[in-house]
This record gives structure tokens, C-alpha cells and sequence, in this order.
């Protein structure tokens, strides 16, 4: 088929396959309808949103989601790793309740503020001392941030396709909405020209800071001789050296960096830790944190309201003692990679296929290897919404547009055979704009 006649195709399937899905849906059509009044384009969370207008989620049980038109889904997005429990996992739902029992909001310390920085450090030891916030944007601001104070110098580098919160991102050649700060973006996996621009500003740069796994980018994990040199390089610069484990500390029992063995300066997570509920920290080398502690005469101030929100500690704990166990983590990330090789070995022979580490898996429609957001940036966009709305007609749900996938704990193997099949059904029924 010839390029010109594969482009109409995909542009007429899209819009079919639009079409199919917003006549299923009235109640979530009325519900942005009433959102378009008060959100700029009815909508508060850019990276969800789907054209013509989101679907509108009213519950969720174990590893489903029912929307306001009665759409049953099996979530394979998992709340973008945030949602590794699934829906109101009963060890969850124990800790909150336990909580609305003991009340909240007391505007002082508790328990749990220690207990939870203890559990975090015995798991991901390159956290000496932590401090809790709200988000990984938060996390990620505050680990840069100190890295300029601790370090005198006010530059960042960051890597083309890692995304640390809408203030840092770089994702695209240029966001507006970025920090002030003075950036250095370099390529992913690229060691040569990495080492090269990290020599060449040595001395203006206070942090390097990474992805692992590049994650809501696609997935695509970081050469571990990589990471090595990045490690290597700030240590003899004097560059701190952040990982941003937002997504990537739930992919083994102490992250990619326990994976790896390399131990960055300061650490970055959010999501999962909460339990579901909102949550982030930052921290890693007690002398870089000591900065903190109010105790001496003149601290670094960070005194967030919810920085030890009761319920996201007290569902966070939960999570991780009961539930998240390291073995736990080690069991849903093999579950994952098996599920990567099936669904790899549905893709075979065609422009479509899945990369990721353990329980992330991210699709792109290209051949060949993937090392940057740039391999996968030559497959067409819209064949990967096609996908979207196609796994969504057989009631599975994943990113929207970016073909990304986090599994939760609940899902059974029969959910897994589905995605299985319906991929199978896609890769058979959309086979021309594949080739
Ligand atoms: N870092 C990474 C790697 C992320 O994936 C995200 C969220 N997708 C963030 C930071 C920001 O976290 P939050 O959405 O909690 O602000």
C-alpha cells in the first residue's frame, strides 16, 4: 500500500473509531459539557484528557473501572503506577478507615511521619534521610533545588523525553511552563555526547537529573553503562546525581537503582508510596539533607501543610508492609515481563511493539531497537490513539495517546489472556497501517 493511501487510512479509522466511542458515551459527553463552564477545555490533568472529551469514571473495584455510561473496563493503566493497589484494596481501605476514625488535620506530628521515612530507607538505602511532600513535581523541584544550594552552582541537566513534573520537563524542545532555571538537555542513553556537555558545563551545573526509565515517555529503559557513567561523570565533577524514581522504585524491591547497584545522591518518588493517595519525597545523602533540620540556626524551610498528610502515610505504610512487600514486587514485575513477550511475540513482524521493565510496559509503532524518545518518535502518533480507542472497545483502558501501561496488583491472568487478544485483534484488523 502506498504511504499516501496508509495515511488516509489511519486518519479514516481514527475517526471512525472516535465517532463509535462518543456515541457510547452521553453521560461522560455531559459531563465535560458542565466542566467546559469552569476548566480550561473541561479539564484539570493534561495528560488524560481524550479527544473529543474524557471518559468519565464513577467507580472502581479491584482491577475495574465502571464510567457514568455503565462501561465496564479492566484498568491497565493503573493510575500511571500511582494505582499498583488497584481499587479499594481492603488493606487500604483498612488504614483510611482507620484514620477517619482517629480524625485528621492536626497541624503537628505524628508516628507516622518516622515510620514511613524508615520503611522507605530500608528500601531504597541512597535514602539516608527523607522528607515527605505532596507530588513528584514537588519531589523533584525540592531535590533540584537543593542541589543548587548544597552545590553554589545553578544549572540542571536533564535528559530529551524524561518528564519530572510540569515545572521540568523535557519532553519537548521547549516548555514555557518550566522553572527559571538555567537547563542543560542532553540525549537519552547518548553516553559520548552526555559525558561531553557534562564536562563542557561542569562548573555551572548544581544536578544531573534522570528518569531510569524514561516512563510516561514510553518506557524505555536506561543502558545500565549509562546510568554507570552518569554516576561515574557527577561524582568527579561534583555534580549531584538525582534519580527520579517517581514510577521507576516500584520496578524492583529497591528501584532500578537497587537493580542496578548504582547509588545516586538523591532520590525522587511519588505515586504508589501514598497508597493511592497523594504523595511524593525527596532525599539521599544525609549530608546534602542535613540542611533540614530546623535545629539549626539558619535551615533550608520546607514546611508544606500536608507534608505529613495522615492518610497518604497511613495508606502508604499499609501498602508497603502488607501488600507492596519486596516479594510482592518481585512477583508483579515477572508477571510483567511475561506479558511483555507475549504481547511482543502478538506484535511480531509489524511496525508495533512493547518495551518497558517489569510491571511498565509502553508500545510504539516502529521496528526496530528503542534507546530514545527519538526511535520512537518516527512511528505515527495516530496509529497509537488507534490503539487506545480500539483496546478500549474491548473494555481495556491504558494511557490515552501515549500507549502506556502500568499493571496493578489485582488484575487475574484472564485480564492479562484479554489484552492478550484484543492486541491480537488489533495487530490482525489494523494489518496495513502496521506493515
Ligand atoms: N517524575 C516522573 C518520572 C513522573 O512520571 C511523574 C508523573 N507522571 C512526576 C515526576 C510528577 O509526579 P506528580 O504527577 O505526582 O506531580
Amino acid at each position: 500500500m502506498s504511504a499516501i493511501l496508509a495515511n488516509a487510512d489511519v486518519s479514516a479509522a481514527l475517526d471512525e473509531a472516535k465517532a463509535l466511542y462518543a456515541s457510547a458515551r452521553p453521560n461522560s459527553r455531559a459531563v465535560h459539557e458542565r466542566a467546559l463552564a469552569s476548566l480550561p477545555g473541561g479539564n484539570t490533568r493534561t495528560g488524560i484528557f481524550v479527544d473529543p472529551f474524557p471518559i468519565a469514571w464513577a467507580r472502581g473495584e479491584g482491577a475495574y473501572l465502571w464510567d457514568e455510561d455503565g462501561h465496564r473496563c479492566t484498568d491497565f493503566l493503573g493510575e500511571a503506577t500511582a494505582g499498583i493497589y488497584g481499587h479499594n484494596h481492603p488493606a487500604i481501605r483498612r488504614a483510611i478507615e482507620t484514620q477517619l476514625d482517629l480524625g485528621w488535620n492536626y497541624g503537628g506530628h505524628t508516628a507516622l511521619e518516622g515510620e514511613m521515612a524508615g520503611l522507605l530507607s530500608q528500601r531504597f538505602p541512597s535514602l539516608e534521610r527523607l522528607r515527605f511532600c505532596n507530588s513528584g513535581t514537588e519531589a523533584n523541584m525540592f531535590a533540584v533545588q537543593t542541589a543548587r544550594v548544597m552545590t553554589g552552582r545553578p544549572a540542571v541537566l536533564g535528559f530529551a523525553g524524561c518528564y519530572h513534573g510540569g515545572l521540568l520537563t523535557f519532553t519537548a524542545a521547549d516548555n514555557p511552563l518550566n522553572v527559571p532555571i538555567p537547563t542543560v538537555v542532553a540525549p537519552y542513553n547518548d553516553a559520548e555526547r552526555t559525558a561531553a556537555l557534562m564536562d563542557a558545563h561542569a562548573d555551572e551545573l548544581a544536578a544531573v537529573i534522570v528518569e531510569p526509565m524514561i516512563g510516561g515517555g514510553g518506557c524505555i529503559p536506561a543502558d545500565e553503562a549509562f546510568l554507570r557513567m552518569l554516576r561515574e561523570r557527577t561524582e568527579r565533577h561534583g555534580i549531584v546525581l538525582i534519580f527520579d524514581e517517581v514510577m521507576t522504585s516500584r520496578l524492583a524491591p529497591g528501584g532500578l537503582q537497587g537493580k542496578y547497584g548504582i547509588t545516586p545522591d538523591l532520590t525522587t518518588l511519588g505515586k504508589y508510596i501514598g497508597g493511592g493517595m497523594t504523595a511524593g519525597a525527596f532525599g539521599g545523602r544525609a549530608a546534602l539533607m542535613e540542611r533540614y533540620d530546623p535545629r539549626q540556626a539558619v535551615p533550608l524551610q520546607h514546611s508544606g501543610t500536608y507534608n505529613n498528610n495522615v492518610f497518604s502515610l497511613r495508606a502508604g505504610i499499609a501498602g508497603l508492609r502488607e501488600v507492596y512487600t519486596p516479594d510482592a514486587a518481585v512477583a508483579l514485575n515477572a508477571r510483567g515481563d511475561a506479558l511483555r513477550a507475549r504481547l511482543n511475540a502478538v506484535c511480531e513482524g509489524r511496525a508495533l511493539q512493547v518495551t518497558g521493565i517489569g510491571s511498565m510496559l509502553g508500545f510504539h509503532c516502529v521496528r526496530g531497537p528503542i534507546h530514545s524518545p527519538v526511535d520512537s518518535a518516527r512511528g505515527d502518533a495516530r496509529v497509537r490513539e488507534l490503539l487506545f480507542f480500539d483496546l478500549l472497545a474491548h473494555g481495556i483502558y491504558t494511557m490515552p495517546k501515549r500507549g502506556f501501561l502500568s499493571l496493578c496488583l489485582p488484575l487475574s491472568e484472564a485480564d492479562l489472556d484479554r489484552l492478550v487478544a484484543a492486541l491480537g485483534e488489533f495487530v490482525a484488523s489494523r494489518a496495513s497501517l502496521l506493515a
